[in-house]
């Protein structure tokens, strides 16, 4: 049986097939990832309109006895031109892009978090959207239900609170939480040694998971939190797509 159906859709990625056409991976709030073939030559309206980032209404056309699902039309509703501007930007949004797309994300939260994110990306100045790709990072972690205890240490129960800002503890590499400056000094291992994030960087965290969205971006954080968070974060999102974002390999590129 064929069908026609429509949802609200963002494109993420574009592979050319043969002269003329396109599989386009689409996110969408109900099925998560789905492919579907957009026709039609570079002269094509609908062609400018399917476009990386782009979220707007979809109609699909599926054909169960070939198997196939074709685009037949998109209205853009957000076009996200400022995504084009910057190299980082769009080097951000290919790194949600390539994550979405290996974690099989779905669900309509996933879908918003993703929406502010992009929307975000968009409008933002470039200083902010590197520190509003590190949130996106940790709450993508949280959707996923991977994110750390952040209020105390997971060897010996001690509050973080107790402890300097510039202070560092270390993530366990099994995942779940952070072993304080304490417990690191006791075990002999020196902190600064290892990939570690400032106590600074673990209330971001904190503040990140419980904080309103507007609360944290009035946050400030130093140099060295940021570095420290950055580290963390782009190892433990290439953790959960089994290492192998690509996009992340260029990451020391959009970083200097
Ligand atoms: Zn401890």
């Amino acid at each position: 049986m064929n069908r026609n159906s429509e949802t609200e859709a963002t494109v993420l990625a574009l592979k050319q097939i043969g002269e003329q056409n396109r599989l386009v991976t689409l996110f969408v709030p109900k099925d998560g990832v789905i492919t579907a073939v957009l026709y039609g030559g570079p002269k094509s309206k609908l062609r400018a309109m399917v476009s990386p980032y782009h979220r707007g209404r979809i109609w699909l056309y599926t054909d169960t006895v070939r198997k196939s699902c074709k685009i037949s039309d998109f209205d853009v509703q957000n076009f996200r031109p400022g995504i084009r501007e910057s190299l980082f930007k769009t080097w951000a949004a290919s790194l949600c892009s390539e994550l979405i797309i290996k974690t099989y994300a779905h669900g309509e939260s996933v879908y918003k978090l993703v929406q502010g994110f992009l929307d975000g990306l968009d409008i933002a100045q470039e200083q902010r959207a590197k520190l509003g790709l590190l949130r996106f990072l940790w709450r993508y972690q949280c959707e996923l239900g991977l994110q750390y205890n952040t209020t105390t240490c997971i060897q010996c129960g001690a509050l973080f609170s107790g402890f300097k800002p510039e202070e560092q503890a270390v993530p366990l590499q099994s995942g779940g939480g952070f072993i304080c400056p304490d417990c690191c000094k006791n075990a002999g291992k020196t902190a600064a040694l290892m990939n570690s994030v400032s106590i600074e960087g673990i209330f971001y965290l904190q503040a990140i998971e419980n904080a309103t969205p507007q609360e944290v971006r009035l946050l400030k954080i130093s140099q060295n939190t940021f570095s420290s968070l950055q580290g963390f974060l782009f190892e433990r999102t290439n953790k959960t797509a089994d290492n192998h974002l690509k996009t992340l390999e260029t990451s020391s590129i959009i970083f200097k």
